[in-house]
């Protein structure tokens, strides 16, 4: 068994960065810790403002492209579920796609919309039971402003 000299994980990892985007990985590992140095040319990056004491940091990022799930997964959250079956709203995919589609972040009334009335009941006693479900969900079900994305 070798225990041969072994390059340092940081710089193996920046090498595959600097692979899958296609540039070499100039800069890469101890001489630069910048995202920069990975991204190819073109490619806008975030921009980050000053750290504020008063308030969260603003970042303006560049607009995201969500890639299609794998196959065989539910299209909108990603997730391996059947199709009565709710969303998973904690999936980031549901998350991120729901709001470019509807300009607002999920609620679990919006996961469970497409769900038949037993299985949205069931779900709605399962999410309040533990926390989860709040009064938006139950306005939302009431007054039928959920959003229903069925799977089929
Ligand atoms: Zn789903």
């Amino acid at each position: 068994m070798s225990h041969g000299p072994r390059a340092p994980a940081s710089d193996s990892c920046d090498a595959t960065v600097a692979e899958w985007f296609g540039v070499p990985a100039r800069g890469a590992g101890r001489q630069s810790q910048s995202p920069r140095a990975v991204f190819p040319p073109g490619v806008p990056m975030a921009n980050f403002s000053e750290p504020r004491d008063d308030g969260p940091e603003v970042v303006e990022a560049a607009p995201m492209m969500l890639l299609p799930p794998a196959p065989g997964l539910c299209r909108f959250c990603a997730v391996d579920h059947a199709s009565y079956a709710p969303h998973n709203r904690d999936s980031l995919f549901y998350q991120m796609r729901f709001h470019q589609a509807h300009g607002r972040w999920p609620r679990w009334s919006d996961a469970v919309a497409h769900c038949g009335e037993r299985t949205t009941m069931g779900c709605a006693n399962m999410l309040r039971t533990a926390g989860v479900w709040t009064q938006e969900d139950d306005d939302a079900m009431n007054n039928n402003t959920a959003i229903a994305e069925p799977c089929e």
